[in-house]
Parts: structure tokens; sequence; C-alpha cells
């Protein structure tokens, strides 16, 4: 997916056929923290949301960004102030709930470092979620890209867009059917 050209929602398949919708408020915000210049540290925070009981369809609504108590570097983010917290007590009030993380590189492409991988595998090891997956969004300077950990088999894997036609709109299932 390529940075600061979502305007609106941005729809990924999950291993179920269900499908993610990942709102413009957590784009636009993810996009203020891009890596685009050699000073920039690492960036990130929660993302929140909620699963739709009759299609179990998943909406990504607001993620948290960087607070003054976090620990950050150019490679590193660790999510240190309370303020996050904060952010997912809130979300619950409005039934949104933790669905997991998201973090920048300074890659033009993000690759996962080993790290990631490591504190993927802890957090499907000790998380709960809204629902039966639990998202890791890193944003490279150029694309970002999203990571799908499932509860039911403790696989973690990288999720894509949905298709969409050559306007740019997203083929509705019935019509992925038809071909
Ligand atoms: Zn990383």
């Amino acid at each position: 997916m390529e940075v600061g050209k979502s305007s609106r929602c941005v729809k990924i398949s999950l291993p179920d056929d269900s499908v993610v919708d990942i709102l413009t408020p957590v784009i636009e915000e993810m996009e203020k923290w891009v890596q685009d210049d050699l000073h920039k540290p690492e960036s990130g925070g929660y993302i929140v949301g909620y699963q739709h009981k009759g299609t179990y369809n998943i909406s990504l609504d607001a993620v948290s960004h960087p607070y003054i108590m976090d620990e950050r570097n150019r490679i590193r983010f660790n999510i240190k102030d309370p303020r996050h917290k904060i952010f997912l007590a809130k979300a619950r009030r409005s039934q949104s709930y933790y669905m997991g993380a998201w973090h920048t590189h300074p890659q033009d492409v993000p690759v996962p470092s080993n790290i990631d991988w490591d504190d993927w595998n802890a957090s499907l090891q000790m998380d709960t979620t809204g629902c039966q997956y639990i998202f890791f969004i890193i944003v490279g300077i150029m694309e970002w890209r999203i990571w799908v950990g499932n509860f039911t088999d403790g696989s973690i894997k990288e999720c894509f867009e949905c298709q969409k036609d050559l306007d740019g709109i997203y083929l509705g299932r019935k019509m992925e059917d038809e071909k």
C-alpha cells in the first residue's frame, strides 16, 4: 500500500475470507510519522477497532501516536508513555478495542526485523484483542504493510489489499465469483 495515496478506507482480505477495513483516520495518523528524513525517530502506537456482528468483518478505526515518555530512536520504538493506555480506555468506552500495534521503519518498503517477529510472537501469546486476530502494521517511507496474527493457529502472516477494478473500486465477493 503506498504511503500518501490513500485518501479513503483500505480493505485488506483476511485468511478466513473476511475483510478488515482500515479507516481513513488510521491511515492519516500513521502517515504523519513517516521517517522520510534522516533525523526522524521511529514512531508507533496501538491500534483499536471492532468486529461487525453479522459479517465478522473488522474495522480498525483509530491509532495512538508517540508521546513524550515513549522510548524512541532511529531504529526502535517502545511504548512507555501511560497515555497509550488512556487511549485504549477511552476507545473502549465507545466499543472500540485493542487490535494490535503499528510502528514506522526508515525503509522504503518495510521488512519486519527479528525484534519485530519476537515482539509479535510475544503479543500473540500474551495479548487478547476484540477479535480472533491481532494486527501489526509497519509504515515505511514509500509503502506500508500489514501482518495478521491468528490466535487460533498461532500463525503470523502478511495480508494484502482486496482486489480492485481499473477505476480503483474494490471488487465485491459476488463480482469475483462471477469471473
Ligand atoms: Zn520494526
